[in-house]
């Protein structure tokens, strides 16, 4: 037996020095847990203070997840500073973490090759023998540990213990107070976020007030979702059919042209039912928005009938990786009319509140443009003949004028009046008369071009215009609608076929032509020649 060594003044100052040294360090981890605002950072500098405080050869900050039950490798100073945060390790997996949380105290593997502590597997990672694990827990919560580690076999002394013990509170409320402060940044994110959705809301609903046409009204709801990052595509089912059509995507119309050229048809051809879509049926079946956060669950519904290699690509083109994604029904008169999706990777589902809002705003806004397009329509329209009547004739009429004017280009005009008309009604009733006034027209309408306009003139009297026609031209579109009309008798219900013939008088266009009623006084007055010279032929103004 040796005699207790004598203690001196010179252990006595090398113990102060060694105890002011640890103070400061232990100072140094209370200031950085203090001032980080990021987790991870904060965990990297939080591992390697620990380490020098214990002059290991490693140490290791797990994070742990209660609801998995896994530890998560965040932090480590020494060899594996790297390497560490990358390791993944299953919930099944004997990890120090997961035994010093279930402990609820710091543990000690003096070989961790021998520890119940630690799984073989992770012992052979780490280049250690001895290990000290500190679990971290704040207001009862596990957080996860910090482990020390040393390549040779180490003693841990009660004094290092209960320093660890020390530090590791400090970690955890660190932890703690990151996290806390992490929520409370999303829960601002979240909030402006959605008023930016709301804001976006109220701007579309501002431009749109005025705007008849539901087709501007989808560009600029997707602009406006643009300005947040956020796409969109609508898709409205179609009058009386389960099926839907692709009526507006918000990207990039030359992204579009090379869509339509993989998937080898256009996207306005694009049928598919909600039966065949699970997103879609969902939406529609239950009226309730989804929110999705996979690629392929968008794919399927949006591509089931393509290839998938086609598919692939436009994925590639369109969507980023984090896709994410809200399907919301579009609800007009208590029904489902369409489906408005929008994607993108800000998009979080607690966001779906105010996107349903949104999304029923958005319903309203296209079912009032489609409406008021429907009223300004029917103004214009001759709901017996459908064609354009007397008003829509001469407002369209008058901007094919004006653009004829201004662009040099010819314009010609048409009108026709049915011969002995009056002997129509006369002989087989009105109701014969107005099916017979239907088809001619409908006669007329198929045998010119789109650009073309026919509107009731007077009553049986129609105006055709024909932009980019010629006297010549639109004299050989004369004869031809005089004979379709009396090549073919016109079949009516109560009177069978009956025979009857037109007369055209044409006007070209001319640089004394000052307006349209005028281009149409001068056709007027050809066709007046026509019924002097027989009836059933065409005579031109000249
Ligand atoms: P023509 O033009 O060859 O000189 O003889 P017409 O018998 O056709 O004479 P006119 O053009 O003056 O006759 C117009 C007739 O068309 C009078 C009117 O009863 C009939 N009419 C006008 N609008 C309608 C309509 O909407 N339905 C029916 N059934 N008849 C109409
Ligand atoms: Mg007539
Ligand atoms: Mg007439």
């Amino acid at each position: 037996m040796t005699a207790p060594r004598k203690i001196t003044s010179k252990d006595i100052e090398q113990e102060l020095r060694s105890r002011q040294r640890y103070l400061a360090q232990l100072n140094d981890i209370t200031r950085t847990s203090l001032e980080a605002v990021d987790l991870k950072t904060m965990l990297q500098t939080l591992a390697d203070q620990l380490g020098e405080l214990f002059d290991a050869d490693g140490c290791f900050i797990t994070l742990w997840s209660e609801e998995e039950g896994r530890t998560i490798p965040t932090a480590a100073y020494g060899d594996l500073r790297e390497t560490y945060p990358q390791q993944i390790i299953s919930s099944d997996e004997a990890t120090m973490t997961a035994s010093v949380l279930k402990a609820g105290r710091p543990l000690v593997a003096e070989d961790v090759f021998n520890s119940p502590y630690i799984s073989p597997r992770l012992a052979a990672l780490f280049p250690t023998k001895s290990m000290l694990g500190l679990p971290l827990i704040a207001n009862d919560q596990k957080l996860g540990a910090a482990l020390i580690s040393f390549s040779q076999t180490h003693h841990f002394v009660p004094d290092e213990i209960e320093r660890g013990e020390q530090a590791a509170a400090q970690i955890a409320l660190a932890i703690a107070k990151t996290r806390s402060l992490e929520i409370e940044q999303q829960r601002t994110a979240q909030l402006v976020r959605a008023n930016n959705l709301i804001a976006a809301l109220s701007s579309v609903a501002a431009r749109i007030g005025n705007i008849s046409n539901p087709g501007i009204v989808m560009e600029t709801l997707g602009y406006e979702l643009k300005q947040i990052g956020i796409n969109c595509i609508v898709t409205l089912q179609e009058a009386g059919s389960t099926q839907f059509t692709i009526q507006y995507i918000s990207i990039e119309s030359n992204l579009i042209a090379m869509m339509e050229k993989l998937a080898g048809m256009a996207i306005h051809d694009f049928r598919f039912t909600a039966e065949n879509l699970s997103f879609y049926k969902q939406v529609v079946i239950n009226r309730k928005p989804v929110f999705a956060i996979e690629v392929s669950e968008v794919a399927e519904p949006m591509l089931k009938s393509l290839n998938p290699f086609v598919v692939k690509q436009i994925l590639r083109l369109v969507l980023s990786d984090t896709l994410r994604s809200a399907y919301l029904p579009l609800i007009i008169n208590d029904q489902v009319s369409g489906v408005l999706m929008l994607w993108g990777e800000n998009l979080l589902e607690s966001d779906m509140p105010a996107i349903s809002i949104f999304a029923s705003q958005v319903a309203i806004t296209l079912e009032n443009a489609r409406l008021y397009a429907e009223v300004q329509q029917l103004a214009i329209t001759d709901v017996l003949l459908e064609i354009y009547n007397r008003r829509g004739l001469f407002s369209l009429g008058a901007r094919e004028i004006e653009r004829a004017q201004r662009t040099r280009r010819p314009l010609s005009a048409l009108i026709l009046d049915l011969d002995f008309f009056k002997k129509v009604n006369d002989t087989y009733g009105h109701a014969s008369g107005d099916e017979v006034l239907h088809e001619v027209a409908q006669r007329c309408r198929s045998n010119i071009r789109g650009i073309d306009l026919i509107g009731r003139y007077g009553g049986e009297e129609f105006a055709v215009l024909l932009p980019e026609t010629d006297l010549p031209a639109a004299h050989i579109i004369a004869e031809r609608l005089r004979t379709a009309v009396a090549d073919t008798p016109i079949a009516t219900q109560r009177g069978g076929g009956i025979t009857l013939t037109i007369s055209l008088g044409v006007a070209a266009l001319t640089a004394s032509t000052p307006d349209l009623a005028t281009l149409l006084r001068h056709a007027d007055e050809a066709l007046y020649v026509a019924k002097q010279r027989g009836r059933n032929r065409v005579e031109v103004k000249l």
